[in-house]
């Protein structure tokens, strides 16, 4: 009676659902949340640790099951069940988040939590174990990409627990791993576009240098068109200032701070290294005053020679502060 396209496989050891929750931390005042109950073994020991648990649920089957179970006995007035598409749902305030998800929303209930406020204590999550080695991989690890970048900018990651795949019924085809995700407080400040951007163009070939990188001609071109939009949006600016003393409010422009796009597009093909839009441009490289001028910025933080695969988040950050001290914009 299990939906393979729900992903659920049930947790059938006890004590590596009871290992689970001792290493959440969780405290006795805690609102938790749960994704993906099931018939509620995990939820039980949740119950027994915190104060209140949340459970959002798809299969109506499961809520029936799980509801079924704690009637009657005094967890039922400390358990909330929401049925519906976790992804779909509004989240309410919790403390803590405990959940064996199915692994094929990892990606986008990862950002949708990370972008959850206020921001909650921390999260345990089984992945599958391939997308838990990318979150907490380091610079110079071979599955580093785009999406662990993406992550530790809001969180803090590490690894909790190995799980082999037969600790399930029925069991998945992948071993799994228990992670550990901790919001940071306070965020680190970017500009979601400005930063998606930046590393889309750095992580399209993450095991090239950046020198060579940020000659190919259509990033030079794409980069090239943000500056002088900005440009003329500057001058346009000044010039109705200084004629006719009107104040422009430009205050919306550039800040795309309401965009929450990182999401979906995050999951795990990020490692096939395709070109952006233009394709084979390897060979393509322009002679051009703008060229020089972003080679210039690389060679000022010593990046020319480095690669995407290598760089730690910090000196991510770095390099676009000096490409939008310089100017130059991603968005
Ligand atoms: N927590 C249980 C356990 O450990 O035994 C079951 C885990 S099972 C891997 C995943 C559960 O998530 C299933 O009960 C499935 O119905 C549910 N589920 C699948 N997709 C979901 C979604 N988009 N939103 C909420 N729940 C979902």
């Amino acid at each position: 009676s299990f939906h393979k396209s729900k992903g659920q496989h049930i947790l059938k050891n006890p004590l590596l659902v009871d290992s689970i929750v001792q290493k959440s931390g969780i405290k006795s005042t805690d609102v938790i949340l749960e994704i993906g109950p099931g018939t509620g073994n995990l939820t039980k020991k949740l119950l027994e640790a915190g104060k209140m648990v949340i459970a959002v649920e798809i299969d109506p089957r499961m809520v029936l099951e799980l509801q079924r179970r704690f009637q009657g006995t005094p967890y039922s007035s400390r358990l909330k069940v929401i049925q519906g598409d976790v992804l779909k749902t509004d989240l309410p305030y919790f403390d803590i988040c405990v959940a064996n998800i199915p692994y094929q929303i990892s990606s986008p209930l990862t950002f949708k939590l990370l972008n959850h406020q206020p921001a909650f204590r921390c999260a345990i999550i089984m992945f599958q174990r391939e997308f838990a080695m990318r979150l907490v991989a380091q610079p110079g690890d071979k599955l580093y990409c785009r999406l662990t970048v993406n992550t530790q900018l809001l969180a803090r990651v590490s690894h909790l627990l190995k799980v082999g795949k037969n600790n399930f019924r029925p069991p998945p085809k992948v071993d799994s791993s228990v992670v550990r995700i901790e919001p940071r407080k306070p965020h680190i400040e970017v500009k979601q576009k400005e930063w998606e951007g930046f590393l889309r163009i750095c992580f399209n070939r993450k095991n090239k240098t950046l020198g060579s990188i940020f000659k190919q001609k259509n990033v030079i071109s794409l980069l090239e068109k943000n500056y002088k939009t900005l440009q003329s949006l500057k001058l346009s600016q000044e010039g109705l200032t200084k004629e006719t003393n009107m104040k422009m409010d430009f205050s919306g422009f550039g800040n795309s701070m309401e965009d929450q796009g990182m999401g979906m597009e995050d999951g795990l093909d990020e490692d096939d290294e395709m070109e952006i839009e233009g394709g084979d441009s390897d060979g393509e490289e322009v002679q051009s005053e703008f060229k020089d001028k972003v080679t210039a910025v690389l060679k000022e933080g010593d990046f020319e020679e480095k690669r995407s695969s290598k760089l730690s988040l910090q000196e991510f950050l770095y390099l676009l502060s000096l490409f939008n001290k310089a100017g130059i914009h991603f968005s």
